[in-house]
């Protein structure tokens, strides 16, 4: 029978304190997975280095020389977590069975690999990393992950809660996922559409090894709400509501205006109409805003312009099933 060869596709961006201890757990998780011949010998780590600042990519060439299960891939610039792990699983989809995302600072449980492989191999193509405590978590964190699932939902955007982006997929899922050719990218959103056979796995989440978050709150806010555009446009349809909602107020004014002209009080009234003169404004403010951010989304999606641009492929470079990387390769459209 042939044997699964797994990649692991670990995004980096400025993990110099993380790295070197990371990369030794996963070394060591691969090798049992292949002493134990639960995977191929030639079963890879891939290290996408998203633009990094620090010494990350020294490290990982450091890494590469040392091991040849390790291997990298570098950007051009910083792309973003997501367009990271895309070109991850796009490179690695092309040599091998199954591929498994996991964040750099080891926060998932690496423990959960292993059963994530084992799930596979009955027939899984999806296997979803699934946190069941957020006890690691400070309460803002929580509370802020809580209100975006539940707001997600209201939206109508299927997620898997707390399942973040912690996943093995098979060949056949990941060839899929790219066809997907948005710009605005937001994979846990994506993967509950492609379908498959999907399993998840339980775990719970460590604080962080080392180093700062890469995702402080107004990037987090950000991602919120790339994540809500990105799948719904019931902020669009929030606003009709809204303006149906004023509409049927001002009637009332009217009403109530027309009451004082007879009762001789037509003077008085300032107030109310300063009032409703900022209401409005306001309101068509965050009309004009929300409808402002999906043209921006929609002009972003029409230029088409390249996800991420690939630097240095050292995983292609070391397959013998080397496939001749055009530009359009390199770049991830
Ligand atoms: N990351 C990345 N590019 C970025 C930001 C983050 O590749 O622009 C990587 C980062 O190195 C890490 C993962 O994405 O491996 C998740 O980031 P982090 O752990 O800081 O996020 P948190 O767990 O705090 O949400
Ligand atoms: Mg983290």
């Amino acid at each position: 029978m042939k044997q699964t060869k797994l990649t692991i596709v670990v995004p980096c961006y400025n993990e110099e304190e993380v790295l070197p201890i990371s990369a030794e757990t996963l070394r060591s998780i691969m090798q049992q997975m292949i002493d134990s011949n639960q995977v191929d010998g030639n079963s890879k780590i891939l290290f996408v280095n998203d633009g990094s600042k620090d010494k990350t990519w020294s490290l990982i060439k450091d890494l590469e020389s040392k091991d040849n299960i390790f291997t990298g891939l570098k950007f051009s610039r910083n792309f973003g977590h997501q367009n990271a792990l895309m070109a991850g699983m796009k490179v690695a989809g092309r040599y091998s069975d199954c591929v498994i995302t996991i964040d750099a600072d080891l926060q998932d449980d690496e423990n959960l690999i292993s059963k994530m492989v084992a799930s596979y191999q009955k027939g899984n193509e999806v296997v979803l990393g699934v946190r069941n405590d957020r006890s690691s978590d400070s309460h803002f964190k929580r509370w802020t992950a809580e209100t975006f699932y539940s707001v997600m939902g209201k939206m109508g955007v299927q997620l898997v809660p707390d399942h973040a982006d912690f996943r093995l997929l098979g060949k056949r899922a990941v060839d899929v996922l790219m066809s997907y050719k948005e710009t605005n990218l937001f994979l846990r959103g994506i993967i509950p559409q492609l379908g498959f056979n999907t399993d998840q796995l339980y775990y719970q989440r460590k604080p962080r090894l080392a180093g700062e978050t890469k995702y402080p709150l107004k990037k987090m806010l950000s991602f919120a709400f790339d994540g809500i555009t990105s799948f719904s446009i019931a902020p669009i349809k929030a606003i009709m509501s809204l303006g149906i909602l004023v509409i049927g107020i001002s009637l009332v004014m009217v009403i109530y205006s027309i009451i004082r002209f007879f009762t001789g009080n037509v003077i008085s009234g300032w107030a109310s109409i300063m009032t409703s003169l900022w209401f409005l404004g306001g309101i068509q403010l965050i009309g004009i805003s929300v409808i402002g951010e999906y043209l921006g989304k929609i002009y972003a999606e029409v230029k088409h312009r390249p996800r991420y641009i690939i630097e240095t492929d050292d995983y292609s470079a070391t397959q013998q099933t080397h496939v001749n990387d055009t530009v359009h390769d390199l770049a991830g459209v």
